[in-house]
């Protein structure tokens, strides 16, 4: 196990001269910050080369980073520091794989590996997609196992994950592939020697596939040993309870306890369930606790749909809102003469207000106020979306010589403050607006025809 460094363990090894520029007033201070994992030893300019060596291998985060692929497309798992979202953040999100036997054909292959790399929903400024095709070995042939990689990668441009049980079929494969650097699955007790020693010559990333919890602390202490650290976990599980609880304590092992053997991310397969509703329930229980990739069946939009939202809830850093630049856009054929409707800049009531607007095919211009990524009751609550602020904001952009309407709507759960915002722009009108999004339209169409 790697030893734990105190926050005075640390402080013994930095300069001691608090000279701040490190962002903090002491050296204590920055000590206790890097014990809790908040700030990088790169902050103090001067360091010495033996606190470096000492708190840098202390503070490499306990589950190893795995990168699958290459250039832009490449995936990366891991290095994670947190048991729960809430007490940092989640680094890396759960890798969706979609599973394709080798039996369904070359041309039933190309048209779903098109297909995902087509796929692609935007919320709230990112793009959802899946990740990752899992080619697997099911005709036991190695022709026909090439010959199904070869027309998903040409076809997606994802990281790709090769499943076979025959070393031989999948060193064929993965040259198949060329250099596509797909992850390898699985070296076994049986196997550990030979895939271990092709994954390492490679440099390709590979998974150990163990019945228990001891049998995979085996492989990838063999792997490790043999010096290839590029690991996937999978252990056997009947159930979808089995598999959360096996999650937890590899999670567990590793990041509480520093064991080494355990620091690696993990593989959920989610395959051969009865409907597809039932792959999302498993997949979603599997995606909130641990699983680094989540390996599915089924192609449907319905259920990829929600696993990919439910991802993207789970994998924003809690402490940092999702939050658009404040500024006025432009919506439709906005002009001089088009009214200011204005918001927050929480990213989920931009992107909500904005589409509404688009709707309603009024042309306005869209005021979105600083107000640190909260949203509008919140802001409203905390004093950053009122009419003194709200006010500011506009003049700094220079309302009063750009926009001739001289009509501004606010939300209608802030009607409090049209009175105070008014006094903060004098001859400008204040309109109350909707307090649902989904009354803007009818609201925009009346506002319209006025
Ligand atoms: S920059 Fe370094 S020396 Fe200066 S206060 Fe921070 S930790 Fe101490």
């Amino acid at each position: 196990m790697a030893k734990k460094l105190t926050g005075m363990d640390i402080f013994k090894l930095l300069p001691k001269t608090n000279c701040g520029e490190c962002g903090v007033a002491t050296c204590m201070a920055f000590a206790m910050k890097l014990a809790q994992k908040n700030a990088e030893l790169s902050q103090c300019p001067y360091a010495s080369d033996e606190a470096t060596k000492v708190i840098g291998a202390a503070s490499e985060p306990p589950i190893r980073l795995v990168k699958i692929g290459t250039g832009k497309h490449a995936v990366a798992i891991g290095n994670e520091t947190v048991m729960f979202r809430h007490d940092k953040t989640f680094v890396h999100q759960t890798a969706i794989a979609l599973c394709l036997d080798d039996t369904l054909g070359g041309a039933a292959i190309s048209k779903t590996a098109a297909d995902m790399e087509a796929y692609a929903i935007v919320r709230v400024g990112e793009t959802l997609r899946v990740d990752m095709l899992c080619i697997n070995n099911a005709s036991g042939d190695a022709d026909a196992f090439a010959a199904a990689a070869r027309s998903a990668a040409a076809n997606f441009k994802g990281a790709l994950m090769l499943k076979s049980a025959s070393v031989k079929n999948l060193i064929d494969c993965s040259t198949a592939v060329g250099d596509r650097a797909p992850l390898l699955h699985a070296a076994t007790a049986a196997t550990v020697a030979e895939l271990g020693a092709f994954a390492a010559s490679a440099k390709l990333p590979v998974c150990v596939s163990a019945q228990t919890i001891d049998e995979a602390f085996g492989l990838t202490d063999t792997l490790a040993g043999k010096g290839h650290r590029d690991i996937v976990i999978d252990v056997a599980a009947n159930n979808c309870a089995a598999m959360i609880q096996n999650n937890t304590i590899v999670r567990k092992a590793a990041i509480a306890s520093s064991v080494k053997q355990m620091g690696y991310p993990i593989v959920n397969f989610i395959t051969g369930r009865q409907s597809a509703a039932d792959m999302v329930a498993d997949a979603s229980s599997v995606i909130c606790k641990y699983a680094s990739i989540v390996v599915i069946d089924h192609a449907d939009k319905d259920a990829l749909l929600p696993l990919l939202m439910l991802r993207q809830n789970i994998y924003t850093d809690p402490q940092k809102p999702i939050q658009v630049d404040a500024g006025i856009y432009k919506i439709g054929d906005a002009g001089p003469n088009s009214p200011l409707v204005v918001t927050t800049n929480f990213s989920l009531t931009y992107f909500i207000v904005s589409g509404e607007l688009e709707n309603a095919g009024v042309p306005v211009h869209l005021a979105i106020v600083d107000s640190e990524g909260m949203s509008v009751l919140t802001a409203w609550a905390a004093r950053k979306f009122n009419g003194e602020k709200i006010g500011a904001f506009l003049k700094s952009k220079d309302v009063n010589k750009q926009f001739s309407s001289r009509k501004i709507i606010i939300p209608g759960y802030v009607a409090s403050i049209s009175g105070e915002l008014e006094e903060n722009m004098p001859g400008w009108e204040v309109l109350v607006g909707p307090q649902e999004a989904s009354d803007i339209t009818p609201f925009m169409k009346k506002f319209a025809k006025v």
